[in-house]
């Protein structure tokens, strides 16, 4: 479940166009919007300029201009265009619902992870909780940071913690909070290896990774040079 959603968090934000019109909206799982809206992965903005549609099939009718009138009849406004379709050409409305729109938030934009959501469903879902709280927020802070870094060191999560992390999470030292994310991860069963292993989107392991393998070799290279050193 938070898989699919990362990825299509991971999908809206690589859009050219950072909009989420409404019929779109309309094919997502019920719910799916207002999470986003939460998370401020997606906010709700100014309605369409431009419209599809719908009444001429397969005809070409693609990006037309509204305006938006008091339709006098219902005293509701409604957004009015002209229908290029050449038998049924003419002046046609929509309701100025279906001209919603969201804009896709990029992730440096984002003002406040939204941490409580995702806390109280685990609590709910698992009356046996033995996860202290520091462990929970702490593994909770881990998620956001990831969600927005992609593959990440856990070191990488927490100095994006420091600079974007939520105000009101006051982080502990790198190593308690270390700590803390890795009961989390054992706690929900995410043990980061496992759990990323033969996923196409998720980090690649090491053996993947020529860079990061040469890091480590290299590090491993190291300690018998400074051992040598110390005479
Ligand atoms: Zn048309």
């Amino acid at each position: 479940m938070k898989e699919a959603l990362d990825e299509l968090i991971l999908c809206l934000r690589r859009r050219i166009e950072p909009y989420v019109s409404y019929d779109e909206v309309q094919q997502w799982p019920p719910g799916q919007l207002e999470q986003l809206m939460q998370m401020r992965v997606v906010v709700p903005t100014m309605p369409a300029k431009e419209y599809t549609c719908r009444e001429c099939h397969g005809k070409e009718c693609g990006g037309i201009s509204l305006t938006v009138q008091r339709n006098t009849q219902t005293g509701q406004d409604v957004g009015m265009f002209l229908c290029r379709e050449e038998s049924g050409a003419g002046l046609k409305q929509v309701s100025l619902d279906h001209l919603r729109r969201w804009e896709i938030i990029p992730d440096k934009k984002k003002p406040e992870p939204v941490v409580h959501k995702v806390e109280s469903v685990a609590v709910a879902d698992v009356p046996e909780q033995k996860l202290s709280p520091a462990d929970e927020k702490a593994y909770q802070s881990y998620c956001i940071a990831e969600q927005s870094l992609g593959k990440c060191t856990d070191k990488e999560a927490y100095e994006w913690l420091e600079e974007h992390g939520d105000p009101d999470y006051e982080l502990p030292s790198f190593d308690t909070w270390h700590k803390y994310v890795r009961n989390g991860r054992k706690y929900h069963n995410t043990n980061k290896n496992t759990r990323r292993a033969g996923r196409k989107t998720s980090a690649p392991s090491v053996k993947d990774d020529p860079a990061l393998l040469s890091q480590i070799s290299n590090r491993h290279s190291k300690y018998p040079v400074e051992s040598e050193k110390a005479d």
